[in-house]
């Protein structure tokens, strides 16, 4: 199962200005999107692609639209049974009979969920034209919304727990969006109550397209981020800087912080691209794409062609954004 570590998307209502917005804005530069910027769009283009589950990050850019975020983020985490049956690993050493049998449970539910895939892929080739065109849960993308907290919302830590009573997974910071460098201690706080929650937390690094004078995402800070917070899941966009890939290898690359490739792949200087990719911890990179901006199938393409080993791609692809999101262990 392939999952991508870094996806966007936006309630249908305000998908169309989202991405007018963000296309068309002067700062932004001529960038295309690949999706119409819905969460349908977003599994479209993940089908199409073969990828199984996307994080799909939202980004505060006020105080009030934390909670319906929250909201909104909760609303789209429905499949969450079935994620459960599907993703889950068999616990680790089936020891004991206790194990065992959850062991045999799970697989067993992985059976169900499978025949009952089957059974809806027969059906829709005996029945081409009458079939729905939705798809079933079982084989609809999966979507881990992440939600966003912004620095000057007043609770933080309860937030934190109400989004991780929801189920989700973790947050989004962006500090070019959300005017707030990552060692302002607004920052700190919200990932103390994000650590404290259990939920991860993903930031953009390095440059942003849309600011290109700002300097408040550096590798630098998010490594003193990760020295002060070791408890907290990290993981850093853009392989730890966009254009500040030199100081990703300096501060970020061999310590335990989730470094994923988007906007990367074509933008980093192939020698650099490598090098970050095969001295970082094995498993910590991940793929992903930063969809809509980004589009699923070629960068997919990309990701496999590069000259490094299989292993590294096939952790990248699945084991480690599962084990960031914190699921590989659950049952
Ligand atoms: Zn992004």
């Amino acid at each position: 199962m392939i999952f991508d570590a870094h996806a966007h998307a936006f309630p249908d209502s305000l998908a169309p200005h989202a991405i007018e917005t963000l296309s068309a804005s002067p700062r932004h530069g001529p960038i295309v999107p690949h999706t119409n910027g819905t969460v349908s769009g977003l599994r479209a283009s993940m089908t199409a692609a073969g990828v199984r589950g996307a994080i799909l990050c939202s980004i505060a850019t006020k105080p009030a639209q934390v909670r319906k975020i929250t909201d909104w983020s909760a609303s789209l985490h429905s499949e969450s049974p079935v994620l459960k049956s599907e993703i889950s690993n068999p616990p680790p050493p089936a020891s004991t009979l206790k194990s065992e049998i959850s062991s045999l449970k799970s697989q067993i539910s992985t059976l169900k969920s499978l025949k009952s895939e089957i059974s809806s892929l027969k059906s829709q080739i005996s029945n081409p034209v009458t079939s729905p065109s939705v798809p079933s849960p079982q084989s609809s993308p999966l979507i881990f919304p992440f939600a966003s907290i912004h620095p000057d919302f007043d609770d933080p830590e309860s937030e934190c727990r109400r989004i991780a009573s929801h189920g989700l997974r973790g947050i989004k910071f962006h500090p070019h969006y959300m005017n707030c460098a990552i060692d302002d201690p607004r920052t700190h706080r919200i990932a103390r109550a994000a650590a404290a929650a259990g939920l991860a937390m993903t930031f953009h690094a390095g440059h942003d397209i849309a600011f290109p004078d700002t300097d408040l995402a550096t590798p630098r800070a998010l490594r003193e981020l990760h020295d002060a917070i070791p408890t907290l899941r990290l993981q850093c966009c853009h392989l730890g800087g966009w254009k500040r890939w030199e100081e990703s290898l300096e501060y970020l690359v061999g310590q335990p912080i989730y470094l994923e490739t988007s906007y990367c792949l074509g933008y980093c200087p192939p020698d650099l691209l490598h090098r970050i990719l095969t001295t970082h911890l094995p498993t910590h990179i991940q793929w992903g794409t930063d969809s809509p901006w980004q589009p699923h199938a070629a960068d997919l393409a990309l990701f496999r062609n590069l000259p490094i080993p299989d292993a590294l791609k096939s952790a990248a692809l699945s084991a480690n954004t599962l084990r960031f999101l914190n699921l590989q262990d659950s049952s």
